[in-house]
């Protein structure tokens, strides 16, 4: 991808699923969020031009091993089993699975209370993953989080297992919904490269350590949190 003919390379395409707010999203046609900042300013520190490529979730790992794209940033959980195919960077959020439920229904205090429920999941997230482990429960895959949370609010489905801060996104903008207190395992989001590109890797590290340690990357999270 784009090398000058010094071989410095000048240009890389992030791969990100802009249907994950506040970390990617889609306004006015553009891809915004913390994760779309966060990437701007690693850029500007190691100094070379990004370009965004928009693709669904399931679509990102397949598109680094194929090289089509030269890093992930999309909310991603640096998972053992994802590990065995990227590199992922040092961590930059920390996450958790939560239930998304009708306000109607009681409390779900913990994840295997979802057995006899239907749930609603996004094909290939770590949610995904989480409930097709519990027995019992009938499973049904979604291709984006909105479809997930209509159906939630049709009555179609009983719950929606998503991340924290997308789960709290929803919540903020449509009723009748709310967040039971059960709380999944702890998960790291970080940016993924293919595997043999430790330069790159390398680089975003050394910038995510400057800007935790000149205050910009909480002022991302202030300002997206
Ligand atoms: N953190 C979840 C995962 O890695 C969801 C990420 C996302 O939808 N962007 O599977």
């Amino acid at each position: 991808c784009g090398s000058s003919d010094d071989g410095n390379v000048k240009k890389i395409y992030v791969g990100t699923n802009a249907e994950f707010a506040p970390f990617e999203f889609l306004k006015d046609g553009k891809t915004v969020g913390f994760d779309m900042e966060l990437i701007e300013e690693i850029s500007k520190e190691i100094g070379i031009d990004i370009e965004i490529k928009d693709m669904s979730f399931d679509g990102l790992l397949p598109a680094l091993q194929a090289k089509k794209i030269d890093m992930i940033i999309a909310g991603m959980t640096s998972t053992e089993e994802r590990k065995k195919s990227v590199n992922f960077t040092n961590s930059y959020y920390i996450a958790n699975q939560v239930i998304i439920t009708a306000k109607e229904l009681g409390n779900i205090a913990t994840f295997d209370e979802l057995k006899g429920k239907k749930v609603g999941v996004i094909l290939g997230f770590t949610g995904d993953v989480v409930v097709s482990k519990i027995d019992g429960v009938e499973v049904k895959k979604y291709n984006a989080g909105y479809v997930a949370i209509m159906d939630l609010k049709a009555g179609k489905i009983d719950a929606v297992v998503l991340d924290s801060e997308p789960a709290k996104n929803f919540i903020k903008n449509n009723d009748g919904i709310k967040i039971a207190s059960a709380k999944g395992d702890k998960e790291e989001y970080a940016m993924a490269v293919y595997k043999d590109n430790i330069e790159l890797l390398e680089k975003i590290n050394k910038a995510l350590m400057v800007l935790k340690e000149n205050g910009t990357y909480d002022g991302l999270l202030k300002k997206w949190f």
